[in-house]
């Protein structure tokens, strides 16, 4: 049984409550854990708002030590995490891998940038004055994490909240907390406190974090209508708050490109993670001049996909995370086709995998914009593929979303490329390399796909409050304070 780890410690839940983790790929429970409340989450605020006290004041050259030791020690268990976060999540081993060493990446990246600068030193009005402003920690940080990438989303929030003077309590999504549990040995780099970890589920330990008044700024990645939530929540209370919410991210494949490379980039982005990516390809628009070949070669190609174990080894494909997200997939796909769309490859539990939440990768063609499969998040295997007249038509209709995470393209036509680029609404815009994130460069989402920004600088200030510094260094009266000289 692994338990919630509050000021340097291990303890249980006051309540001694606990709930079981699931393998995805076998239906087993990999463990038992210890089920969060309000009662536990007020000891692990209290834990980072004293620890915060002097954190705040540790210099920054001591933080960044500190976080590139937490980068070390990770990097030296990579392959036990990896293999614990497949357990949990069912990604495959080699995907896992990756994503430890981006944490780590992660964790240098914000020891180095999060001591660089501080604020700015702005024209004073009058002589003998210096005006500047100080960037500031919030103080204690609620970090909020889905299950998808466990540790990524959960590293854009921390080393970004730490290296600003924050404190932290991670609250891990209730599919995925061992992975961030196991993690508790590397984060004693750090003074007691500074960060702590709450299991437990959204409605419990999640809203008794959101709400919890010492807990002066929310960091959340999860779905638009647990973000809806959340918000209404931090309203009350005028909490800071950023949010990086779901996607229904466009795809546009131009005609004037290697098919053979467009049609392995738009696989790899509508099924990395079985489409279990905020970013993941979820509408893709190719001209109708190129469709037919696209079209037979993306089936083709994802024919071939491997799907199974994921531990492996040659294995492209796991499981979906549950039962409950395989069932959303197939209620989604079910409603596109009685709308009239054409099943062309998937859309079923593969015959030699039922045990696990596996589920084939989906294509659909015959798509409209009237469909839900087009303007609602999947968040699961299926690709929807939609012939198109040319530049204007796939423009107008990546747009057409309420969405604004990421949006792609596949083009040489650098006219095509920016003219996408400034018409879709996307926080994010890829040409000719779907998907990849940057720590340098700011992530996150336009309209409902969220609030502020993570990774880059503006990540950095994402966790940073702002103070204006007026200083006078001659203490003189002023010439318009009383008595008044009327004009
Ligand atoms: P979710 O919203 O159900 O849960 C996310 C986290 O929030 C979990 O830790 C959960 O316990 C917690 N939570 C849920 N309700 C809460 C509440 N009322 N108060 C406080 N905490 C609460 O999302 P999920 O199913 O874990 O993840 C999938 C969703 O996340 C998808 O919609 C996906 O697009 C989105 N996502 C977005 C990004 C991004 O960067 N924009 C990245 C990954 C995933």
């Amino acid at each position: 049984m692994k338990t919630h780890w509050i000021n340097g410690e291990f303890v249980e839940s006051a309540s001694r409550e606990t709930f079981p983790v699931i393998n995805p790929a076998t239906e087993e429970v990999v463990d038992h854990v210890a089920r969060g409340h309000a009662t536990d989450v007020d000891r692990a605020v209290d834990a980072a708002y004293t620890a915060q006290r002097d954190w705040k004041f540790v210099p920054g050259i001591e933080k960044a030590e500190r976080m590139h030791e937490f980068a070390r020690r990770l990097r030296d268990r990579k392959e036990e995490i990896a293999i614990l976060l497949t357990r949990e999540g069912g990604k495959p081993l080699i995907e896992n891998q990756d994503e430890v060493e981006w944490v780590a990446a992660c964790f240098d990246y914000y020891a180095e940038i999060g001591r660089d600068y501080k604020g700015k030193v702005i024209a004073p009005v009058f002589r003998h004055q210096l005006n500047f402003t100080v960037k500031e920690p919030y103080g204690v940080v609620a970090c909020i994490v889905p299950w998808n990438y466990p540790l990524l989303l959960m590293s854009w929030k921390v080393a970004a909240a730490v290296a600003s003077g924050n404190t932290v309590v991670i609250k891990p999504s209730e599919y995925t907390p061992l992975s961030t549990l196991a993690l508790a040995e590397m984060f004693e780099a750090f003074p007691r406190g500074v960060v702590n970890i709450i299991a437990g589920f959204g409605p419990e330990a999640g809203e008794a974090l959101v709400k919890h008044p010492r807990v002066s700024k929310i960091a959340f990645t999860g779905g638009v209508d647990s973000g809806r939530k959340i918000a209404v929540l931090a309203a009350e209370q005028l909490k800071k708050l950023s949010l990086e919410l779901s996607g229904n991210d466009p795809l546009i494949v131009c005609d004037d490109v290697d098919l053979d490379v467009a049609v392995r980039g738009a696989v790899w982005a509508c099924y990395l993670n079985m489409g279990q990516v905020c970013t993941s390809a979820e509408r893709i628009y190719v001209f109708q001049s190129v469709a037919g070949k696209f079209i037979e070669r993306f089936v083709d190609f994802t024919k071939s996909l491997r799907i199974g174990n994921p531990l492996g080894p040659d294995v492209d494909l796991g499981p979906m995370i549950s039962q409950a997200q395989r069932k959303k997939v197939e209620v989604k796909l079910e409603r596109a086709l009685q709308a009239g769309a054409r099943l062309l490859e998937g859309g079923k539990i593969p015959p030699h995998l039922k045990q696990g939440f596996y589920y084939e990768p989906t294509i659909i063609t015959d798509v409209n914009h009237t469909m839900e499969i087009m303007r609602s998040e999947t968040f699961g295997p299926i690709a929807p593929i939609m012939p198109v007249k040319g530049i204007e038509e796939a423009v107008k209709l990546a747009d057409d979303s309420d969405y604004g995470l990421g949006a792609s393209i596949y083009t040489n036509n650098m006219e095509y490329a920016l003219y996408a680029m400034e018409n879709v609404r996307a926080g994010t815009f890829w040409i000719n390399d779907p998907l990849t994130d940057n720590d340098a460069g700011p992530f996150g989402g336009m309209r409902l796909s969220g609030l502020n920004r993570e990774l880059g600088a503006e990540g950095l200030d994402n966790f940073r409050d702002v103070k204006h510094v007026h200083l006078d260094y001659k203490v003189e009266a002023k010439s318009y304070w009383y008595p008044y000289k009327w004009r």
